[in-house]
């Protein structure tokens, strides 16, 4: 069986080779971009944002892995072909990863870090920025999938008042749940930190826009480490800039790198970190996509399964 792996340069390829030969060591591992490789010998493919009609051309393809916990950058293919499982990667190393970084956003919202960052670049000592504490601000995740569920199970374990909106109901300890789009405008209104960990789909596409940010109280906060499609700019910078907002943490952009350009770098109610909220170790994934592909040749279950129906 053989694998070709586009995630990263050509260093990074040297890296997953030595991974999966610790995992899977039967497997024939290839480069993206080895132009010695016969497209017929490949069964299995691992990639992160694959050029559009490049996966249709490997005649005896069986499945797609996703490098990573998204397979928007996959989907967005309009010449995928239809027939092959798409999986992402779904480990508890990443959810951790996740949940690691969504305390810090929302601890950094709370005890009004942005504004204490620009105080500081003018020594200015302000010592009522005492921000609130756990126990007084209430956290709403959008999404509770493998990603939102452990953070939104961290938040309630911080003592933070969490809530999760999902499609489905859930019960996580300490966590109130929302599920479904008749209950998203008393979500939000219970928001004050709105969390989004939500796969990218038609239905969530600018999910973060004017009207919904209208719904949340007057000083609230938003964390995205979802997908920056989620997000209308315009309409977040706005907010932010007549104080219905308080602050942004933001992971994810659309697009990436963020243009240099972009008025989130330099806004001084914005923390810009470069899509570093969950990235999992090189050997973990592999490890994991060498699992999957077992599973698969077994005819077992696959973990991290696309559904065309739902979408994600
Ligand atoms: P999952 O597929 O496990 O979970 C998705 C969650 O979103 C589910 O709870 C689902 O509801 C909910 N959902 C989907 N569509 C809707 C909708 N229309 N209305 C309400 N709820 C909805 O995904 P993961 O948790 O693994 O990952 C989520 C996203 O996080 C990824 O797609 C990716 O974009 C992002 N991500 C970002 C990373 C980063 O480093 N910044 C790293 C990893 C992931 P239900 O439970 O009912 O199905």
């Amino acid at each position: 069986m053989a694998l070709i792996i586009k995630s990263g340069d050509a260093k990074a390829f040297a890296d997953w080779k030595i991974h999966f030969s610790e995992f899977a060591p039967g497997l024939d591992v290839h480069f993206w971009e080895d132009p010695d490789v016969d497209p017929a010998s490949i069964h299995y493919a691992m990639v992160w944002d694959p050029e559009p009609g490049r996966l249709a051309k490997f005649p005896n393809l069986k499945l797609i892995s996703s490098s990573a916990a998204g397979v928007d950058n996959i989907m967005r293919d309009p010449h995928l072909p239809k027939h092959l499982p798409v999986v992402r990667v779904t480990t508890t190393d990443t959810a951790q990863r996740m949940g690691d970084y969504v305390c810090w956003a929302a601890l950094t919202a709370m005890r009004r870090i942005p504004e204490i960052l620009v105080a500081q670049t003018t020594c200015g000592w302000d010592s009522s920025m005492t921000g609130e504490s756990a126990p007084e601000t209430r956290v709403g995740v959008m999404g509770l999938g493998a990603m939102g569920s452990r953070a939104a199970e961290m938040l309630a374990l911080l003592g933070f008042q969490t809530a999760g909106w999902s499609g489905s109901p859930k019960s996580i300890p300490g966590v109130e749940s929302y599920a479904g789009p008749g209950v998203f405008d008393a979500f939000l209104a219970r928001t004050d930190i709105l969390v989004c960990l939500l796969p990218l789909t038609p239905d969530t596409k600018a999910i973060i826009r004017a009207e919904t940010i209208a719904k949340l109280p007057r000083g609230a906060c938003i964390v995205n480490a979802g997908r920056g499609g989620h997000v209308v700019n315009a309409d977040l910078i706005a907010a932010l800039d007549r104080g219905h907002l308080k602050s942004a943490v933001l992971d994810v952009f659309d697009p990436e790198p963020l243009p240099k350009d972009s008025p989130f770098w330099a806004h001084p109610k914005v923390i810009v970190t470069p899509h570093i909220a969950s990235f999992g170790s090189r050997r973990v994934r592999a490890r994991h996509v060498a699992n999957v592909l077992a599973a698969f040749e077994r005819g077992d279950p696959l973990p991290g399964l696309y559904d065309p129906v739902r979408g994600y």
